[in-house]
């Protein structure tokens, strides 16, 4: 094994290490390591290592920075880690602009270095962690703005051929918290470059979450930047503080008429209109069940939000499992409802879907 593992990292190229632990490459902290793992920051050589992983059929995952991971076992194959740089002016008019932004870059930095421009679109997708390249991915959202709406286009790698393009907006599968990068295209493409249709005015979306009310003085970009930052500052854990991956659990959907069983059963139920039904707000019926501020085998449920789950001190994902077991359950005793978990799971799985379980409501 040593011997052939040995000869696979012969012609590696020199940014590819091996046995790396993923630790610091997530935001639960979990200790699992990569067999390969490359940092990668320019285009070049982000093909070179995509050509030798497929020339020793290693498989390829892809990171940014590591804040929607579950990662529960090693990674075999290459892990890379996307830190291309670099954004461009693609083009402008009177009102818009397009914004082409390498997948490395930062989120948050580039949100706030749109706000300093005065552009508008993005403001209120302010602090959430991550790269620009993995916001395509579970199509990110935010107080009533989701980057789809801003997204005109994304450059890819296939990895099996190696080729780079662009794929319009309308053929990624934006919806909620996913895209076709999370489902049919798993594991085909790395995003290299997004290019997003910005407002030279300000379109300010304060309809949502209470937003409005948290602004001080005049409704402005930067004001609402502002807002977002201190409100999401004071509910949510610093990963940097407390390990966690943000939401665990996406809130899910009902319809009309699965609502309104739901409503005379709960009346407090907390719900949004959404698309053809209602959202329902998963960190309400988890607090509901009792699970807000508890702990679990060095893992817990964050005490102001409980949405979140956070590692307090384990290596490994097997107590945060089981946590997210039993949260679940008792979810679904109470309201009949299927939590769906929201980070994605490292190394990929290929299953079925998960089992819906018989209704005893
Ligand atoms: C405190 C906290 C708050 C959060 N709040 C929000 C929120 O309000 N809204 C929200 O939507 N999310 C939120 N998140 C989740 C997370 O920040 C986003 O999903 C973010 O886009 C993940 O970026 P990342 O670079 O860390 O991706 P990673 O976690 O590294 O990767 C996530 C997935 O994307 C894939 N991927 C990453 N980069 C690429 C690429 N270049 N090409 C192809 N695939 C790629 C990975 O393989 C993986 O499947 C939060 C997380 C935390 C920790």
């Amino acid at each position: 094994m040593m011997h052939v593992l040995e000869h696979i990292l012969s012609d590696a190229p020199s940014v590819v290490q091996r046995d790396v632990s993923l630790a610091s490459f997530n935001t639960f902290s979990f200790d699992y390591q990569a067999q390969f793992l490359a940092l990668v920051d320019d285009l070049e050589t982000l093909k070179r290592v995509v050509h030798w992983a497929h020339s020793h059929q290693l498989p390829i995952t892809v990171l940014g920075g590591g804040s929607n991971l579950l990662i529960r076992d090693h990674v075999s194959g290459l892990v890379i880690v996307n830190q291309l740089r670099g954004k461009r002016l693609v083009s402008e008019d009177a009102e818009t602009l397009r914004l082409s932004v390498a997948g490395g870059e930062n989120w948050h930095d580039l949100v706030s270095y749109c706000v300093q421009q005065g552009w508008s679109g993005i403001e209120n997708l302010a602090l959430i962690p991550g790269t620009v390249g993995a916001a395509p991915v579970q199509n990110i959202g935010a107080y009533g703005v989701e980057v789809k709406d801003v997204i005109a286009r994304v450059q890819v790698l296939e990895i099996d051929s190696g080729q780079i393009y662009w794929l319009r907006a309308e053929e990624c599968g934006f919806s909620y918290r996913d895209s076709h990068f999370k489902g049919k295209w798993k594991g085909r493409y790395i995003i290299t470059e997004t290019e997003l249709c910005l407002f030279k005015q300000p379109r300010l979306v304060l309809n949502y979450g209470g937003l409005k009310s948290q602004i001080h003085g005049e409704s402005s970009l930067r004001t609402v930047f502002d807002a977002v930052c201190a409100v999401r500052r004071s509910k949510l854990p610093d990963p940097n503080d407390i390990a966690n991956a943000g939401s665990f659990f996406k809130n899910p959907v009902v319809s009309v008429e699965e609502h309104a069983v739901l409503k005379q059963r709960f009346p407090d139920l907390v719900s949004f209109s959404f698309a053809d039904g209602y959202k329902l707000a998963a960190g309400w019926m988890i607090d509901q069940a009792g699970w807000k501020g508890r702990q679990h085998k060095g893992v817990g449920v964050y005490e102001k939000q409980a949405l979140v789950l956070v590692n307090h001190s384990e290596h490994q994902a097997a107590s945060l499992l089981e946590l997210e077991s039993l949260i679940k359950e008792s979810v679904f005793e109470r309201y009949c409802v299927q939590l769906e978990r929201e980070p994605v799971e490292l190394p990929s799985v290929v299953t079925a879907k998960s089992h819906s379980k018989e209704s005893v409501c």
